[in-house]
């Protein structure tokens, strides 16, 4: 707990209690989990959080580079709390989302001569534990 107040200090977001919950939820829970998910597993224990105050944290969160959104279908805004590069796998059949290892190495800086500031590797599929079943 405390080396997570010490990284939110570092990023200049003072750490409360809910903020420290939220960041702590979404380190421990590398689900990659939308606003909904994260708000109502939370609100068990923590029964004074709001929902805008999870909206106002991951903005803060995302704003200072600790935790990235990931948007894969238009309605649906996910949370990560790994920012190194990495892609993204949905299973179209139990819709979790898999974190993907992929070398950033040898990727170009630029396409058909724009500068690339983003990326964003997405894969759909269906995954190891549904195809095994
Ligand atoms: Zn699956
Ligand atoms: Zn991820």
């Amino acid at each position: 707990m405390n080396e997570i107040k010490e990284t939110l200090l570092q990023h200049d977001i003072s750490p409360s209690y809910h903020r420290l919950k939220i960041y702590e939820y979404l380190l421990d829970n590398r689900i990659h989990p939308t606003v909904d998910r994260i708000y109502s597993d939370l609100i068990k224990n923590i029964p004074t959080l709001s929902k805008t105050t999870v909206y106002n944290t991951l903005r803060s969160l995302t704003e200072k580079g600790l935790v990235s959104q990931i948007t894969i279908e238009n309605n649906e805004v996910r949370y990560d709390a790994a920012v190194d590069f990495h892609g993204h796998f949905k299973c179209m059949k139990c819709g979790a989302l898999y974190d993907i290892n992929l070398d950033p190495e040898g990727l170009p800086d630029k396409i058909d001569g724009h500068s690339i500031t983003e990326r964003h590797y997405y894969f759909k599929g269906i995954c190891k534990n549904c195809s095994s079943r």
